[in-house]
């Protein structure tokens, strides 16, 4: 019996893994054969983080090599600091993300490299690189579990209690307890159906329990009323406080604050800068800014189509 187990337990695992990667994190992306590509290098040391400043050198990349998508990209997000990517969609906005998240390599023909205080990430085991980085996708895919163990997913082994203190931080707790089972409803196809903004908190929850020190938080791209739009961005503000942030925005509302706005065009970065910068430089952003505020009154969905168009 016990050697049934072990093998069926490691496939519970891996099936985990799997389902994990292909529906939270990139729905693009093939688990097992991106895994050959990305391997850690020969004798990769874990890496190890003091602040956590993230840094683009000069990076290129291509899904497929007749299309380059970034061509020699620098920029930093320091230790703490937020920098918040804007611009068209297919820009190349969510490359970033998954190139920190080491889902694909940086291209070796045009050089470059992605560091975390000083170590390239194609050095160090893609473990340590992933355990530092929380994500928060565009839209989180719940298991057919409880939500305690949706929450928990974000570190195996938490106690009811931290969960509840995730929970309760996300501005989610509330509407838990209000359901008959509590933490224990099952959610996702099979149960309770949340709302994008109620499953973005889950993801927020998830992400405040594993706590890392580098945040991506890639806003949804669907159009949340404006209440809920708000409640996610001021819990965004303080699951963010402190950590190293990548935001892919795609409202403006949401980057007013950040360190540094890049606003990215065909794989360039066409204009950069604070939002005072921007707006004085009187350029696409600033433009993008005033067709936002002059769109307000058609809703969230307008916003959205000014900001990404
Ligand atoms: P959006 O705002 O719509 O999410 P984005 O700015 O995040 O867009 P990316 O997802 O980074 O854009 O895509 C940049 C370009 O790369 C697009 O032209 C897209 O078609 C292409 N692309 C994205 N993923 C892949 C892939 N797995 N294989 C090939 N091309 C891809």
């Amino acid at each position: 019996l016990i050697q049934l187990y072990i093998p069926l337990n490691f496939l519970g695992v891996l099936y985990r893994e799997v389902k994990q990667s292909l529906t939270d994190l990139d729905k693009m992306f093939t688990l097992l054969s991106r895994e050959r590509e990305v391997a850690d290098a020969p004798g990769a040391a874990p890496l190890q983080v003091a602040g956590a400043a993230v840094r683009f050198e000069d990076v290129h990349f291509a899904y497929d090599p007749a299309r380059p998508i970034l061509q020699g990209l620098s920029f930093e997000i320091p230790a703490g600091k937020t920098v918040a990517v804007v611009g068209a969609s297919g820009a190349g906005k969510s490359t970033l993300a998954r190139l920190l998240y080491r889902f694909y390599d940086v291209s070796t023909e045009g050089g470059g490299r992605i560091t975390v205080d000083g170590q390239d990430i194609r050095t160090v085991t893609q473990d340590s690189l992933r355990r530092h980085i929380g994500i928060v996708p565009q839209d989180t895919v719940l298991f057919n579990d409880t939500i305690a163990y949706n929450i928990a997913y974000g570190r195996t082994g938490a106690s009811r209690e931290e969960v509840e203190a995730a929970a309760r931080a996300a501005h989610i707790h509330d509407f838990i307890v209000a359901q008959p089972k509590g933490y224990d409803t099952l959610v996702g196809e099979r149960g309770l159906k949340l709302s994008g903004g109620e499953k973005q908190r889950v993801a927020i929850a998830r992400t405040l329990l594993k706590n890392p020190p580098i945040l991506i938080f890639d806003e949804a791209t669907s159009a949340l009323d404006s209440a809920n739009e708000r409640a996610i961005q001021s819990e965004l503000a303080s699951a963010s406080a402190g950590k190293t942030t990548l935001v892919i925005a795609h409202r403006l509302s949401t980057v007013a604050e950040a360190h540094e706005i890049l606003v990215m065009e065909a794989g360039q970065v066409v204009e950069r800068g604070s939002h005072q910068d921007l707006l004085a430089m009187g350029g696409r952003y600033a433009r993008m800014w005033a067709l936002q505020h002059a769109g307000q009154g058609a809703g969230a969905a307008g916003a959205q189509e000014t900001a990404s168009h």
